[in-house]
């Protein structure tokens, strides 16, 4: 192993919610979108030093270093003052771990779970870590599994896709104007993602969020479910009811679709021939 460090916002010893089975989860910091919806945009940003943050903090947790806050677990007591203070979608708490510190974190409940997920922010952005994190993982016998926005060719990471059993994929939206209208982004790598994983058979889930008003939520659902269907109809759909706690307010002020409105939308993915349709 090489002292390569990955950003990571934070790790869940276990959880049945991220992939198959009960699995740690390892939420890294950063992501490349800045969806509308986004309801832990703590996540988004690393920190850029401001030292707004340091103030707040009662118990000398957070010093500022040469690349930002430096965060002393060891020193915090978990008030999450400074949480409220970062105006720049960034966490204080966030810590630099070697793939060893990262790994002695998860062993101690090694024969609780099936294997790990890495999620975000972003995975892709640290594809060396997860790299290097996967392969000390599958040594010691667990899967592996990631949830990401797509937005990175995962045809460019053959050594990492060697590493990875599952990818969960988040396609947010078909049409490119609305995909950049939610995310700032493109969605065209999003799309060729989504059929390049599944011709390697490492698509394990695709998810759409559903937010009335805002989207094109049933042509988003219809060619999602077409394109899914035609490459293998038992992948899972997942239709996610968009939920406004810890939206940005002055960002999207909106409200939860109704349980019509969602087997409205999973009998569209069904009549096109999907077999495992979910809704979240
Ligand atoms: S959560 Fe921890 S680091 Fe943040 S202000 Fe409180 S004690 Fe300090
Ligand atoms: S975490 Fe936020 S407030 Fe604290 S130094 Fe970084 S950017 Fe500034």
């Amino acid at each position: 192993m090489t002292n390569f460090k990955g950003l990571i916002n934070r790790i869940l010893p276990s959880s049945s919610l991220h992939g198959a089975g009960e699995r740690c989860v390892i939420f890294l910091q950063g992501c490349n979108f800045n969806c509308l919806y986004c309801n832990s945009s703590e996540m988004i940003s690393r920190c850029v030093g401001c030292g707004r943050c340091i103030d707040s903090c009662m118990t000398g947790a957070l010093t500022i270093g040469d690349s930002g806050v430096e965060f002393n677990s060891q020193l915090c007591n978990d008030c999450d003052q400074c949480l409220n203070v970062c105006d720049k979608n960034s966490f204080p708490k966030a810590l630099s771990l070697t793939v060893a510190e990262v790994m002695a974190k998860i062993m101690p409940n090694r024969d609780l779970i099936t294997g790990i997920s890495v999620s975000g922010g972003e995975c892709s952005l640290q594809i060396e870590f997860m790299t290097e994190l996967f392969a000390a993982v599958k040594k010691e016998g667990l899967s592996t599994c990631i949830e990401t926005n797509g937005s990175r060719s995962y045809s460019d990471f053959p050594e990492f896709m060697a590493l990875c059993d599952a990818v969960i994929l988040d396609v947010k939206a078909f049409a490119l104007d609305e995909h950049l209208k939610l995310t700032g982004q493109s969605n065209q790598k999003v799309l060729e993602n989504l059929t390049f994983l599944v011709t390697k058979n490492k698509l394990y889930e695709v998810c759409s969020v559903i937010v009335p008003e805002l989207l094109e939520n049933e042509a988003t659902v219809n060619q999602v479910s077409q394109i899914i269907a035609r490459l293998n109809p038992q992948i899972r759909y997942k239709l996610i009811k968009f939920c406004a706690h810890g939206v940005r307010q002055n960002l999207l002020s909106a409200v939860a679709p109704s349980d019509e409105y969602m087997e409205k939308l999973a009998a569209i993915a069904n009549q096109n021939g999907l077999q495992n349709v979910i809704l979240a």
